[in-house]
């Protein structure tokens, strides 16, 4: 066993080997741009980067044509929000999204305002959830886009996107969601579901980083972002990075033939992990805790310890406090504090997110160091 536990896969994953086997040989031998059309170098890299678009499309039940390769979720976030506002402003620059989305969705809210646009930021109850009649009581006549993430990256709570979507289109906005914590977990069905914008990200589900998709569904419209060549028919610009959209496309096939029993495998693990922690470790409780939540996550609350200290112990698993992107601030999670936490709940709360090479060796091992470290510190302590 590899110490320290890796418990961390929100943050980022692993590149499967079989994901990295498929990309080595767009680095050396097949090096072609895939713009190039006038010979088989760029022939080659151009059915490579097809292939992908093909995958992809598959893991979403979407349409070859609307997948939009990008730099990762950061920026097909960006370019969702931005796309859809500079695009559809001349309709309305209302947009509705949640105060517990990633910072790649609130930043550029925020950003969409200094502009000129106005956002409704809902707030969710205290697992984190919001409702379809939350979106519907906030939609308004200038309203065009509604963008509500599929799962939380930290308490891993699935929203109602089916149900939000069809609220939007019936108030005549475009949805989108941010599903890169969703893709490859739960099955997805963009058509079924109504989803107009999806954004992804390739290193949470064992591809490599720096690689993403906007998935636009045909008939939405959006303003690009990135102008240059006119590359991803004219949406997105710039050289494609075939060699990581290859490993993208291939982590998205691994994940169609093995999410069912992935999922099931990490539940029963997540499950064993979380019960031993209630059961052995008092003043423990689980935030978000509602069946709607991603099967290989579970986000607890130590009352009564030090959340510094607490992490800084837990010297032999590697988990997190907060997502790793506002990890660089000391202040507490903004989505715990929303759920209703303390500063020091928030502090005092650790994300456990397991993978595809979680053990149950792992998580028994881990069990223990965090039953004897915890109870460690809280000797002495009035508790
Ligand atoms: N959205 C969510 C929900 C995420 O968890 C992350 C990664 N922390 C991002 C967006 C940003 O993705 P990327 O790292 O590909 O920019």
């Amino acid at each position: 066993m590899r110490l320290p536990v890796y418990l961390d896969y929100n943050a980022t994953t692993p590149v499967d080997p079989r994901v990295l086997e498929a990309m080595l040989p767009w680095f050396t031998e097949h090096f072609g741009n895939a713009a190039s059309r006038t010979h088989l170098y760029g022939w080659t890299a151009e059915e490579a980067v097809a292939t992908a678009r093909k995958q992809v499309a598959k893991l979403l039940r979407a349409n070859l044509k609307e997948v939009v390769f990008t730099s990762g979720a950061t920026e097909a976030n960006n370019l969702a929000i931005k796309g859809v506002f500079e695009k559809y402003s001349y309709k309305g620059k209302h947009i509705i999204t949640v105060v517990t989305e990633h910072k790649a969705v609130l930043d550029t809210c925020h950003h969409i305002e200094q502009l000129g646009g106005e956002v409704t930021y809902l707030m969710p109850d205290s697992h984190g959830l919001i409702t379809p009649k939350q979106v519907n009581d906030a939609l308004r006549s200038d309203t065009i886009l509604v963008s509500v993430m599929y799962a939380n990256n930290e308490i891993g709570i699935i929203q109602p996107v089916r149900e939000i979507a069809a609220v939007a289109h019936a108030g005549g906005a475009v949805f989108h969601t941010d599903a890169t914590q969703a893709v490859g977990k739960l099955p997805i069905d963009m058509t079924e579901e109504g989803i107009d914008l999806l954004s992804l990200s390739a290193h949470k589900l064992y591809g490599p980083k720096g690689v993403g998709a906007l998935v636009v569904r045909q008939g939405v419209e959006i303003m690009a972002q990135m102008d240059g060549g006119g590359h991803e028919r004219g949406r997105r610009s710039g050289t494609l990075n075939v060699p990581s959209i290859v490993g993208l496309g291939k982590a998205c096939e691994l994940a169609q033939k093995e999410m069912g029993a992935e999922t099931q495998r990490l539940g029963l693990l997540r499950d064993r992990l979380e019960k031993g922690i209630l059961a052995n470790i008092p003043h423990t409780f689980v935030n978000g805790n509602t069946p709607l939540r991603l099967a290989h996550l579970t986000n607890i609350c130590f009352e009564h310890v030090d959340g510094e200290n607490l992490l800084l112990s837990l010297k032999d698993i590697a988990v997190s406090t907060g997502s790793a992107c506002t990890s660089a601030s000391v202040l507490p999670s903004y989505v715990l504090k929303i759920l209703g936490l303390t500063d020091d709940q928030a502090y005092a709360s650790l994300r456990f997110s397991l993978g595809r090479f979680s053990t149950e060796e792992e998580i028994d091992f881990t069990l223990q160091h965090v039953v004897e470290v915890v109870e460690r510190m809280r000797v002495g302590s009035t508790v």
